[in-house]
């Protein structure tokens, strides 16, 4: 999917590195796992003790990665990143572990994705710091044990239920992200625009921030978009109308749905009389991968009401026949 607003990780670029919170702190929203953290990394601290595993869950954006970074710092410790389809033998997980530090912080993103036997050795690793090691191959092949200093191992995923029930368990801090609030992501985009040096006012934060989907990455990127439109277009302040102006040139609607959005919902109101549809249709309607609708597009509708599923698929809700503006399903009900 190249998605305008894409809330994906590929192009990672220094503005995102500069408007990241280097703290707790700064870190804005996420209130309820912002006090649990403090309370574990305080006691990890207190005790000269590697803190137990973390798992951060939720959709793409909200700032897993982020957080991870925060913990790492906070603790006062190294902190190492990688992801789990980048881990494709055991040998390099073997190397990443064995090269760690005391108690340092080593993140794995899309954990849910690591290879089977990659994630066998994970297992002893998180509970006892050691690594079982196969040399050789053959009648000849023998097992050698490896003690691994403590560290903590923070993972992230955007589909908690993907990830395996022995790897679930042997995380001692799980941890949901929701999506933001919009006073939250005016916060963000206030930040960010500082950051930038624009002259933004709290009516044009406030436009951006309604339209970010809920997520702080869109808001950064919808943020650089709008400022780069109102420089173009000679405004001064960017200011509500100078944002809309900029945003519905961008596809980006009242309600922050955006070109990907409006193909799914359009899918499903004309070509399934608004459903139920099923995930594996929809996907091959659309041309999207199932992972994507799943991970970036679905989360978000579902929260807002958009849609919703049943057991027998996806179903626009009568929210999103108004938001479109058409008339809701003829069917009967019986
Ligand atoms: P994830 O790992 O969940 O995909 P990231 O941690 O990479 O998300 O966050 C994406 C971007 O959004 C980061 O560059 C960061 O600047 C910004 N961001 C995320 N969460 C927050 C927050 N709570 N406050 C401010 N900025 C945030």
């Amino acid at each position: 999917t190249d998605r305008l607003v894409s809330s994906a990780r590929k192009d990672v670029d220094a503005f995102e590195a500069t408007i990241r919170p280097q703290s707790l702190d700064e870190f804005i929203g996420q209130e309820q796992a912002r006090a649990n953290l403090r309370i574990f990394i305080t006691a990890a601290r207190g005790r000269g003790d590697a803190l137990d595993h973390v798992l951060f869950a939720g959709p793409p954006g909200l700032g897993k990665t982020t957080l991870a970074q925060i913990m790492a710092k906070e603790l006062g410790v190294g902190f190492r990143a990688t992801s789990g389809p980048v881990i494709s033998k055991a040998g390099d997980l073997a190397a990443l572990l064995t090269n760690l530090e005391e108690r340092d912080v080593l993140f794995i993103d899309e954990i849910h994705r690591l290879n089977p036997a990659v994630e066998e050795i994970l297992y002893p690793a998180m509970e006892d710091f050691q690594l079982d090691l196969m040399i050789g191959e053959g009648p000849a092949a023998r097992s050698v044990r490896i003690d691994l200093p403590k560290f903590t191992l923070v993972g992230a995923t955007t589909r908690a239920g993907l990830l395996t029930n022995p790897l679930r368990d042997r995380f001692g801090i799980p941890v949901r992200l929701n999506f933001y609030s919009v006073p939250e992501l005016e916060q963000v985009v206030s930040r960010g625009a500082r950051v930038l040096g624009a002259n933004m006012s709290s009516d044009g934060a406030r436009e951006i921030a309604k339209r970010s989907r809920g997520t702080p990455r869109i808001a950064g990127r919808l943020l650089r978009r709008v400022r780069d439109f109102a420089a173009v277009d000679g405004a001064v302040v960017v200011n509500a109308a100078v944002a809309d102006k900029a945003l519905k040139m961008l596809e980006v609607d009242a309600e922050g749905l955006d070109a990907l959005d409006h193909r799914y919902l359009g899918c499903i109101l004309n070509n399934y009389e608004g459903g139920p549809v099923g995930i594996e249709t929809l996907a091959a309607a659309l041309s999207e991968p199932r992972d994507a609708l799943e991970e970036i597009v679905e989360p978000f509708l579902l929260q807002q009401g958009f849609i919703s599923r049943t057991p027998r698929g996806r179903v626009l809700t009568l929210k999103t026949y108004r938001h479109l503006g058409v008339s809701g399903p003829a069917r009967t009900t019986t």
